[in-house]
């Protein structure tokens, strides 16, 4: 029997980017599955938000480094039902040079960007493949694309995100999965906040920092358009930086 509400599961939900992809994922119909990993309190505010449009939002707390967390988690969900759409958002930065990158900033930074998504996508993915229908997009970074000095782990997690989507999506077409990568530039987040503006403006064409929300009604476009013919593409979100 056909679900009579869409779910979309966003993965990094609670705070700046995600939080703005799950309003605008509510707003558009869907019910959301929200994780996060440890802020408790950002994610009872994307809740609230989320219940202001209408829709439920279920809140669920792991750290997608952890394999066997992750399972555990995603288990109970899966056996309810497949979700329609995968937003895989979570990431840190941790920015060193690589002459003075402590071993523990690379190994957190893969753990949680790529790893995580490997985590995640496997469970979900089978779901997807049986249910011959799902939509998916991972967050990247310019950075994945471009390098940037002092992030060669973030460069190269976010790099690898791009690989690996674009190898699901030959593996996944044919089943009705869609796979695609967001990519934003410089976006006004707690994650860019120490970042001198007047360095990297002039780098930008549009000369400002993004938003959430203009990430997010990308990801919305890519989750819920039903004339959908976009599929392994990496999507730049970042005002001309990179053209
Ligand atoms: P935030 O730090 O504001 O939010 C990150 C989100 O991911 C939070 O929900 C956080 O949960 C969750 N998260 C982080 N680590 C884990 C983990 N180990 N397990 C589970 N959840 C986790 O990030 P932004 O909104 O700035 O960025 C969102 C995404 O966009 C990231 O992937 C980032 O790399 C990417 N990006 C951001 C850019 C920017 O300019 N901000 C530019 C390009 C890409 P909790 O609240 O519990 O910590």
């Amino acid at each position: 029997m056909a679900e009579a509400t869409q779910v979309a599961l966003v993965v990094g939900g609670s705070r700046g980017i995600g939080r703005a992809i799950v309003e605008r994922l509510a707003a558009s119909g869907f019910d959301i599955w929200l994780t996060y990993r440890g802020n408790h309190a950002a994610a009872e505010e994307a809740k609230a938000a989320v219940e202001s449009k209408g829709r439920s939002c279920r809140l669920l707390a792991f750290d997608v480094a952890d394999r066997a967390a992750t399972r555990t988690a995603l288990e109970p969900l899966l056996q309810e039902r497949c979700p329609d759409a995968l937003v895989f958002n979570a990431g840190i930065a941790r920015d060193n040079l690589l002459a003075f990158m402590r071993d523990e900033e690379w190994d957190d930074v893969l753990r949680t960007n790529l790893d995580g998504f490997f985590n995640v996508s496997k469970p979900v993915v089978f779901e997807m493949i049986r249910k011959k229908r799902g939509r998916i997009v991972v967050i990247s970074s310019i950075s994945g694309q471009l390098g940037q000095a002092g992030q060669m782990n973030y460069a190269a997690s976010k790099a690898g995100l791009i690989g690996a989507a674009r190898a699901l999506a030959r593996e996944v077409g044919r089943k009705n999965v869609f796979v695609n990568v967001v990519s934003p530039g410089v976006i006004d987040t707690e994650m860019t906040a120490e970042i001198p503006k007047e360095h990297v403006l002039p780098l930008i064409p549009l000369n400002r920092f993004g938003t959430s929300e203009e990430v997010a009604a990308v990801v919305d476009f890519l989750c819920s358009e039903p004339r959908m013919y976009v599929h392994g593409q990496v999507i730049g979100v970042n005002g001309g930086m990179a053209v």
